[in-house]
């Protein structure tokens, strides 16, 4: 059995830390934050969730079949109804009513017609931007869901396993470098280790490895965003899922009309902008104004909100780094930027499952 040591509580890690106890290892996880899930997960706010930005969830995807597996009670999802997206000087995303329209999308999917509108808006909404054809399809036939406890019950239900399965959690504690099997925390303390999985995001895990004399990961780009999650106490969205703007990049969604059982009164509108050339804050603005002039009057009815100036959503291109590069000295690497066949947070889970899947198996 060895000493298995986790950094970051996402769901790189949490997938790291559940493969790896399941492999017979004693495991650690150490969070720098009180919160559990990384960007993966929503806070409460009188008992309303509100997460990061807009999740989609891949129906039978990984980490949704995971937590199908984890718990006895299947997680409460709804599915984000692509008729009922509406781009921005354009209309419904999948127009319904319309044959002629609704043959050319059918077209336009079998012939993976990049330039057609209805495509590009599935993209978007799909993947963020990122290449997915699965999640595109998925989004096309009502298989890309959201949660209706927020992702934070999703992280729960993984949070249980690793209780099960003995894993040991500490939050709070910020990895500063690795030497040899000593790792030191930001607070002075060290604590021993076999194998280290860094599963704390691109910039942090470089930042570890520099301050451990190891060579810098290299230069992968991102695509980041600004987001927006607000519960109001009004409906200014009329039955719509949710709005695209593909020119400004904008997504706005009404989760409560996707999921009615989320708790709650009157909306919860979650907003996504992609940054582009502008600073965060004034993507940020920018987003608010995009909010302004869809959402009339929300500011008035705001009953919990949370900003993000700039967040990294996944990476921009088809490179990702080997999780094993630095397999001669024992450290592993985890997160959606590390080569896998998925993306977002199933490439996030999986690379953790994966890079546990690295070191030998406990005799
Ligand atoms: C706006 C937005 C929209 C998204 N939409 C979707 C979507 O629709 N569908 C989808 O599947 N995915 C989506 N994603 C992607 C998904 O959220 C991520 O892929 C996933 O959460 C990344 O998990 P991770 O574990 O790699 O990283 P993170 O979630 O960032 O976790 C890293 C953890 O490490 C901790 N940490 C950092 N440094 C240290 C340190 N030195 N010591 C200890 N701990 C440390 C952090 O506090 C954090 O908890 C979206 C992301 C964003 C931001």
């Amino acid at each position: 059995m060895a000493r298995v040591l986790v950094v970051g509580s996402g769901l790189a890690g949490l997938g790291a830390a559940l493969e790896s106890a399941i492999r017979g290892h004693q495991v650690v996880i150490l969070e720098k934050r009180k919160q559990l899930g990384g960007k993966a997960t929503s806070t409460d706010f009188d008992g309303i969730p509100v997460g990061f930005g807009p999740h989609l969830l891949l129906k039978n995807g990984p980490l949704h079949k995971l937590c199908k597996k984890l718990s006895r009670m299947k997680p409460k999802t709804s599915p984000l109804l692509a008729g009922k997206i509406d781009i921005v000087n354009h209309g419904p995303l999948k127009p319904l009513d319309n044959v002629q329209k609704s043959i050319e999308l059918k077209r336009a999917l079998k012939n993976n017609d990049v330039h057609n509108i209805s495509i590009q808006a599935a993209d978007f909404i799909a993947s963020w931007g990122l290449k997915s054809d699965i999640r595109r399809k998925a989004l096309l036939s009502n298989n890309l869901l959201t949660t209706n406890e927020g992702w934070q019950g999703l992280i729960g239900r993984i949070m249980l396993a690793l209780d099960e399965v003995g894993v040991y959690l500490e939050q709070g504690r910020t990895v500063e470098k690795i030497e040899g099997k000593s790792v030191i925390l930001a607070d002075g303390k060290d604590t021993i280790a076999d194998y280290v999985i860094l599963a704390c995001g691109l910039k942090e895990s470089n930042r570890i490895l520099k301050n451990s004399g190891l060579q810098d990961l290299p230069n992968i780009p991102t695509i980041s965003a600004s987001t927006i999650e607000v519960a109001l106490d009004s409906y200014p969205f009329s039955g719509k899922h949710a709005e695209i703007d593909l020119e400004q990049k904008v997504a706005i969604f009404d989760m409560r009309r996707i999921a009615p059982n989320l708790t709650g009164l009157g909306s919860h509108i979650s907003a996504l902008k992609i940054i582009d050339d502008v600073s965060g804050q004034e993507n940020l603005e920018q987003l608010e104004q995009a909010l302004d002039s869809r959402c009339s009057g929300w500011k008035d009815h705001i009953i919990s909100i949370r900003k993000t100036k700039n967040v990294s959503i996944g990476v921009r291109g088809e490179d990702r780094i080997s999780a094993d590069i630095y397999a001669q000295n024992n450290i592993f690497l985890a997160g959606d930027w590390i080569e896998n066949a998925h993306i977002l947070s199933d490439a996030a889970l999986e690379s953790g499952r994966q890079s546990a899947r690295l070191f030998p198996k406990a005799k």
